[in-house]
């Protein structure tokens, strides 16, 4: 049995395009818990995943990432991913050209795992998450649909195994089919592996997390984590949506969509 490891969050500040949008984040996630952020549009979620990933263009002013102790900020994306975060390669790496056995081949070897059975190994998750075989033979990231891309996420976050993974609207694009799938998919990554796979599944809708059960559940809002509870607060949020919390933020700009349909485009 493998220990437990620990995704801290503290004091985390940062800027893009020159303006503040994370103001203190603090959140604490151990293998096996699944944390789901919500909160209304433009409260800066998004950022947070960004901020966390090392993608470019984001400015960190303050605070740490560490997982087990290891900072993570200011390191590069391939150094993050060694340390146990999840980059999906289509997101924030592009490898174009290269297949996607090849990638996962490489990061495999380069965490000194064995690859033999991989061929094997990608056609069973693809399976699993209900990804047709013959795309798994495309170069990365060319021609996927926005469904065809969460599967390929979760078809690789299943075979590389990380110790922590941020997903960010992993419902958005997918219809109920296939959102059960890889939400169970990433339930199963969090349940049965040991020590189990750490969530944060940024969402706007209770709908995920009817498949990927939170054990937490916060509510972003203007760049901090304004409230914190047990799943029960997702439930509360579905019926009476973000209004309090957007009020607590000066300038966020856009609304949820009126009609709270799960599969309309929030930025629409
Ligand atoms: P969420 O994911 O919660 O909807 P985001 O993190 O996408 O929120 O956005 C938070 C805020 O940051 C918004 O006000 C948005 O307009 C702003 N923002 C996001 N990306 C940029 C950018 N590249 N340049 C300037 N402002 C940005
Ligand atoms: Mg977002």
């Amino acid at each position: 049995m493998t220990a437990i490891s620990v995704l801290r969050i503290e004091g985390l500040r940062a800027a893009v395009g020159g303006k503040e949008i994370l103001r203190g984040i603090d959140l604490e996630v151990r293998s096996g818990e699944t944390h789901a952020v919500m909160g209304p549009n433009g409260s800066g979620k998004s950022t947070l995943a960004h901020v966390l990933m090392g993608r470019p263009g984001y400015e960190v002013l303050a605070g740490s990432v560490t997982i087990d102790g290891e900072e993570l900020l200011g390191r590069p994306v391939d150094e993050r991913a060694r340390a146990g975060l999840f980059l999906a390669f289509q997101y924030p790496i592009e490898v174009p050209g290269v297949p996607l056995a090849e990638a996962l081949r490489e990061a495999l070897a380069a965490s000194g795992r064995r690859t033999v059975d991989l061929e094997e190994e990608m056609a069973g998750e693809a399976a699993r998450v209900g990804l047709v075989a013959s795309l798994l033979d495309r170069p990365l990231n060319v021609d996927l649909s926005g469904g065809e891309k969460k599967r390929n996420e979760t078809l690789q976050l299943a075979i590389l195994r990380p110790r922590f993974a941020v997903l960010d609207e992993l419902d958005s694009g997918l219809d109920v089919d296939a959102l059960r799938q890889v939400a169970r998919r990433v339930e199963a990554a969090s349940n049965e592996a040991e020590p189990g796979l750490g969530v944060i599944a940024i969402t706007h809708y209770t709908r995920l997390l009817e498949e990927l059960a939170p054990d937490v559940v916060h509510v972003m809002s203007a760049g901090r984590i304004v409230r914190t509870g047990g799943p029960e607060l997702a439930a509360e949020l579905e019926a009476s949506g973000y209004a309090v919390y957007r009020e607590a933020g000066p300038d966020e700009p856009e609304a949820l969509p009126a009609e709270g349909d799960p599969f309309a485009d929030p930025l629409a």
